[in-house]
């Protein structure tokens, strides 16, 4: 199996439910310039999306699995990404 940009050659990613919720990548407190690592665009997003159960994640009754990434505007790069449970509804 080749290398995947998109699940960073581990051969898995998340499956989503709905639709992401995007918004602008909040910087506030870096003190580095923030730069797409492939590209070097400066505008990156912050994106969130419901996923599938992954099997390693714990998610209570009440609740939904989702995932985190940051992705860029210009290019298909994105980061991996950071699956949590949170309240069904919840931030
Ligand atoms: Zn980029």
């Amino acid at each position: 199996m080749g290398y995947s940009e998109r699940d960073h050659g581990y051969g898995t990613s998340p499956d989503p439910i709905g639709s992401p919720t995007v918004e602008d990548l909040d910087t506030t407190g870096s003190d580095a310039p923030v730069e797409c690592p492939n590209c070097k665009a400066t505008r990156l997003f912050s994106v969130t999306v419901t996923i599938e159960r992954p099997s390693l994640l714990r998610v209570p009754d009440g609740s939904e699995a989702v995932t985190h990434y940051i992705g860029c505007a210009a290019c298909p790069w994105a980061s991996p990404a950071v699956c949590v449970a949170r309240p069904i509804g919840g931030k």
